[in-house]
């Protein structure tokens, strides 16, 4: 009973119970009973939506009471901001709730006034490397979807970062949010923590395969779903789910499939909406077409029209979160979606889809299955508490030998454990300058005691690995001047980073470790130092000024852009262009006879050209369709290429490299999407690159122009007076009114 729990602020239960929460649920029950509004350590390994959000939130409320500060850490900027605006509502009781997720390189100082803070975990390991000292205030931390520390990308920040933040404050409370994973009791002990491992559901879960005309459930029980004629398997499941009220998610292993399956489905769909949701979605649709003009969201848009929806990383953060409320809001009856969907936001369903449990493995050269811990994620998306009877998650067989297979591999089988991805190099790499530059550790003994707090090293059984490697990055920073060693002996007074008072200050005979001026620069600016390192060398080698295309190719050849692959038959043509262009590439270029470097060059060249071309003014569609790639994916490329670039602007001054401007000129450029020509139209509000080209060719070179020039011409490019007026008041004109004003076409005719 709710009534009944203690410690939190005055008007949090009532809250509860309006929210329509009347009594825990009994993993929540387990989790007070071991301490979570008392401060303890807490792991809860309970299966996706059934309530660990509520665990934590006890949590943090309890801590906010006791007069501290807490931190919730998602995996996804998605995330950050549903987490944001779920805990907003404590408002009401006087709980204040930040979010941050961007920016690396701030403190986010006003962070320190509010009690609830929202962070990815990139971000958080940012502020900790620059030094935010509302950081020593925080008293609880979550944790949530902690079993992602098995993410090879993005594991190890999310360790190291809970280590550090448990140095800062030995005291801290953590409470971690985890998937039912294989060893949820190792991470308890890695993090002293009091385990809650419970398989309980709020609502019935379903698991069973599809084989022939039959549905087969774990329960035993079957239910006849035929097939007719040559309609797919998931197009019958879907149907006969629709013909109850119910939706489905379907679960694919690639983009084009989640494509091509919900236009095969929105042929399903079409046919059981009623005129008022026909009226509704084409609503929706247009709002998808307005947002980017491109193959993508045309085909998104057409499938939206009949009920369907794709679902995938290509589709831009605007249309993602619009088919998300409309499947929410039941309007949406079907998603296709990638992998992706079901690691991120609350989008239940009555019936899951697993089509395709085998996905391309580049490691393994072939289709490997999925694990069954992301299986039984997607699978845990099915039901909705208060809205369905049940859910049901659903495998797809095409051979009474594939039936048993799925059964043994997934309906039967427990998830795997989770393990450390902190000894891969590219990582162990970033980590460890970062732990020198934030002054966590300031000898040899002492990185390597703090990398001992890692769940890397509890579960390590080969002795001396994580030394070995630790060494072999060691080297490595220090031939790249990242990291010096002074001396030896004594212990160095100077101040080596933000938390000085968390280093090692024992009496060391070891030799210091000290991050250098530049090592500094590259931990603060989030770069994996193999960026900077590269980065660096590039524009030291640079004779003269570098191209916009050479910077672009330069920033892409770093680990820290992922590239674009080349299809079949574009090594050739980006070959031509390497040899055609090669005098303008920065660093040392790769001979023919080195293929895999030469391979990486050519990749690099082509994500540096969709940068060139964006920046050449192409339009957004012309681009997704040269290089077959989504809207999304453009502006992922775009923003990266901007963080880079801002990167090696401040390398640039660091190593005082002569070549500064043309780097912020590469970078602006990219950011606007324009022609060096352009930027200063486009630095006024309101003026995007479309309309700065516009107004340029009507004469308009530059702010001071909008200020100055008959306001007829203005409103013949602009078309709209309200457009018109807001970019001249924008600009600084004293009276922007176009009351009265007509149109002066560009061809100089004015239009009557
Ligand atoms: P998880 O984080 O485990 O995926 P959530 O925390 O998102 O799951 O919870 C799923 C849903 O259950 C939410 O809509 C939440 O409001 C609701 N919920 C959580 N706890 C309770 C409870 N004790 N009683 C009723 N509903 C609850």
């Amino acid at each position: 009973n709710l009534e009944e729990l203690s410690g939190l602020p005055p008007g949090a239960v009532s809250h509860f119970q309006q929210e329509g929460i009347e009594s825990l649920y009994p993993p929540q029950a387990e989790a007070v009973e071991a301490g979570a509004t008392e401060g303890e350590n807490l792991v809860a390994a309970v299966p996706t939506a059934s309530g660990k959000t509520m665990i934590a939130t006890l949590a943090m409320l309890s801590a906010v009471e006791r007069g501290g500060k807490a931190l919730y850490i998602v995996p996804l900027r998605a995330l950050a901001s549903e987490k944001k605006a779920e805990f907003d509502a404590f408002e009401s009781f006087g709980v204040t709730t930040g979010v941050t997720t961007g920016n690396y390189e701030s403190t986010d100082d006003w962070l320190a006034t509010k009690d609830v803070i929202v962070a990815t975990s990139e971000k958080v390991d940012s502020l900790v490397r620059n030094g935010a000292d509302w950081l020593t205030d925080l008293t609880c931390v979550v944790s949530d979807e902690v079993h992602l520390i098995d993410d090879r990308n993005r594991g190890p920040t999310l360790e190291v970062t809970l280590a550090k933040l448990r140095r800062l404050n030995p005291a801290l409370q953590v409470v971690a949010l985890s998937a039912t994973v294989g060893n949820a009791d190792e991470i308890a002990d890695w993090l002293d923590a009091e385990l809650v491992h419970s398989d309980w559901r709020p609502i019935d879960l379903r698991m069973g395969v599809h084989y022939g005309n039959a549905l087969e459930f774990d329960d035993g029980s079957t239910r006849e779903v035929p097939v007719e004629g040559s309609e797919k398997q998931e197009a019958a499941l879907v149907r006969d789910i629709l013909q109850e009220g119910g939706s489905s998610l379907v679960f694919v292993n690639s983009r084009r499939n989640a494509e091509a399956a919900a236009r095969r489905l929105g042929g399903v769909s079409r046919r059981e909406l009623t005129d008022e949701e026909r009226t509704e979605l084409a609503d929706l649709a247009d709002e998808i077409r307005e947002d980017s003009d491109t193959e993508t969201s045309r085909d998104l848009a057409d499938c939206v029209e009949r009920g369907s929806a794709f679902h995938h990383a290509g589709l831009s953060s605007t249309q993602r979160s619009l088919v998300e409320d409309a499947f929410r809001d039941r309007l949406l009856k079907v998603i296709s979606a990638t992998p992706t969907l079901a690691a991120g936001v609350n989008t239940p369903a009555r019936r899951v889809i697993v089509r395709d449990w085998r996905r391309f493995d580049p490691s393994a050269g072939g289709m490997a299955p999925l694990d069954v811990l992301e299986v039984h994620q997607m699978m845990g998306r099915a039901g909705r508490p208060g809205l369905d009877p049940y859910g049901e998650a659903v495998l797809l067989a095409n051979s009474h030998d594939d039936r048993e297979e799925l059964f043994d591999r997934y309906v039967w089988a427990d998830p795997e454990a989770v393990r450390s991805k902190l000894a891969a190099e590219p990582a162990l790499r970033t980590h460890v300058l970062a732990t020198i530059a934030s002054g966590f550790a300031r000898t040899r003994e002492g990185l390597l005691e703090f990398l001992e707090a890692t769940l890397y090293a509890s579960q390590s059984s080969e002795a001396g690995r994580l030394e070995r490697v630790t060494d072999e990055v060691l080297a490595y920073l220090e031939r790249n001047d990242f990291v010096a060693r002074s001396g030896g002996g004594s212990e160095s007074d100077q101040d080596t980073g933000a938390f000085t008072a968390a280093a090692d200050l024992a009496e060391s005979t070891d030799e210091d470790l000290e991050a250098t001026s530049l090592g500094h620069t590259v931990s603060r600016l989030y770069l994996d130092p193999m960026s900077a390192a590269e980065i660096v060398h590039g524009l030291e080698g640079a004779d003269e000024r570098p191209t916009a295309l050479g910077l672009y190719q330069l920033v892409s050849r770093t680990p820290d852009m992922y590239e674009l692959y080349l299809r079949s038959g574009e090594d050739e043509k980006f070959g031509e262009l390497f040899y055609e262009r090669e005098a303008e590439l920065l660093g040392d270029p790769p001979s023919e006879y080195e293929d895999h470097r030469f391979e990486d060059w050519l990749a690099a060249l082509k994500t540096g050209k969709l940068l060139a071309d964006w920046a050449a003014e192409d339009d957004e569609e012309a681009l997704t369709e040269r290089y077959k790639i989504g809207p999304g994916d453009l502006r992922g490329k775009v923003d990266t290429a901007e963080w880079l670039l801002g990167a090696a602007e401040s390398l640039a001054r660091e190593i005082d490299s002569e070549w500064t401007v043309a780097v912020r000129e590469a970078r602006a450029r990219v950011e606007h999407g324009v022609s060096e020509e352009l930027l200063e139209l486009v630095s006024v509000r309101g003026v995007g690159r479309k309309r700065a080209r516009q107004l340029y060719a009507a004469g308009i070179e530059e702010p001071a122009d909008l200020r100055t020039v008959d306001k007829g011409v203005v409103l013949g490019v602009l078309k709209g007076e309200k457009t018109a007026e807001t970019i001249l008041e924008n600009a600084g004109r004293e009276d922007p009114s176009m009351d009265g004003v007509e149109p002066i076409e560009p061809d100089g005719t004015v239009a009557t």
